[in-house]
C-alpha cells in the first residue's frame, strides 16, 4: 500500500490539526506530496515544516471550504507545486455543540457551510485534475455521529455528516468513468484538540462506552484514508469504513458491561 501512495499529490483540507493532521502525516510517511490547507496559514506551514523535518514532502496553504473561488485556487496551486493532484482528502469540519432550542439558523448554516458545502466545493475545484490523474481519489471525513448515531447538540453536525454519504453515493457513480473513486472514513472518538474541549468528563464517558476501551488516534483515522487511496484500493467506490473501536457494535449499554 505504501508503494503506490509514493509521489502522489495530495490535499488534506483542514491538515493543520486534528484528524486531518494525522491522514496528512501518513500520507506524507508514505512519499506522498502533501498540500496541507486551513485557513490559518501559520498553522498550515508549521504543520508541514513538521513533516519535512521528518524528511516528508509537503507545504501549507490558506484556503477556506466554504469559497469556491479559494478552492479553485487551492486546487490550481497544489497542481503546480506537485504536478496535478492524485487524491483529495475533503476533511475540514466544525462541530460546535448546541442543543437544537439554542441553535441559531445562523449556525446552523455555518456548519452545514463548512461540513457539507465545502466537501462539494473542494471536490468540485478538484475534479478537473483528478480527471488527468486517471487514477483519482476522493476520501471524505465523515463521522459515526449522524450516519449511524445520535448525540444531543448535534442535529446540524449529524445531518452534514449524513449528507456526506448522501453526496459520495451519487459522486461516485458520476465520477466513476473517470476512473475517480469516491469513499468515506467514519470516525468514533478520536483525540484531538477540539475533541479534549470537549471536556475530561466527556473524554472519560466515552473512552467507557467504546469496547476497545480508548479513543482513536489521528493517524488511525489517516492509515484507513491511505488505504482508499491506494492502488489496492482501486475497485472500491462509494464505500465507508467505520473507524471506533467498536463503538457503534453493543446492542445496548447491557451488551457492553456484561461483556
Ligand atoms: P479540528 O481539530 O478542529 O480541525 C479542523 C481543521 O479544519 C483545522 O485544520 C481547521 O483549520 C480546518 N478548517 C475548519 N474550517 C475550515 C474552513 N472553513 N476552511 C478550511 N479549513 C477549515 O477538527 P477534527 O476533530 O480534526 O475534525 C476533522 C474532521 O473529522 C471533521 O470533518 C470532523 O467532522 C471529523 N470527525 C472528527 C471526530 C473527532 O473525534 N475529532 C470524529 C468524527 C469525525 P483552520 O481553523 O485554520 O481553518
Amino acid at each position: 500500500m505504501s508503494a503506490s501512495l509514493k509521489g502522489k499529490s495530495v490535499i488534506v483540507t483542514g491538515g493543520s490539526k486534528g484528524i486531518g493532521k494525522g491522514i496528512a502525516r501518513v500520507f506524507a510517511s508514505h512519499g506522498a506530496k502533501v498540500l496541507i490547507v486551513g485557513r490559518d496559514l501559520k498553522a498550515a506551514e508549521a504543520t508541514a515544516k513538521e513533516f519535512v523535518a521528518a524528511g516528508g514532502t509537503a507545504s501549507g496553504f490558506s484556503a477556506d471550504v466554504t469559497k469556491y473561488e479559494s478552492m479553485q485556487a487551492m486546487a490550481k496551486e497544489a497542481a503546480n507545486r506537485y504536478g496535478g493532484i492524485d487524491v483529495l482528502c475533503a476533511n475540514a469540519g466544525m462541530f460546535p455543540q448546541v442543543k437544537m432550542e439554542e441553535l441559531t439558523p445562523e449556525t446552523w448554516d455555518e456548519v452545514v457551510d463548512t461540513n457539507l458545502k465545502g466537501t462539494f466545493l473542494s471536490v468540485k475545484a478538484c475534479i478537473p485534475y483528478l480527471k488527468n490523474s486517471r487514477q483519482g481519489r476522493i476520501v471524505i471525513t465523515s463521522s459515526i455521529t449522524g450516519p449511524v448515531t445520535g448525540y444531543p447538540g448535534w442535529t446540524h453536525y449529524g445531518a452534514t455528516k449524513a449528507g456526506q454519504l448522501g453526496f459520495m453515493h451519487s459522486a461516485c457513480v458520476e465520477l466513476a468513468k473517470y476512473n475517480i473513486t469516491v469513499n468515506a472514513v467514519m470516525p468514533g472518538n478520536v483525540i484531538t484538540e477540539a475533541l479534549k474541549d470537549l471536556g475530561q468528563s466527556y473524554v472519560d464517558g466515552m473512552t467507557a462506552e467504546i469496547p476497545l476501551k480508548r479513543l482513536g488516534t489521528v493517524d488511525e483515522i489517516g492509515h484507513a484514508a491511505a488505504f482508499f487511496a491506494s492502488a489496492e484500493a482501486g475497485f472500491i467506490t462509494g464505500q465507508q469504513l467505520v473507524v471506533d473501536g467498536g463503538q457503534i457494535v453493543p446492542e445496548s449499554l447491557e451488551a457492553l458491561r456484561s461483556a
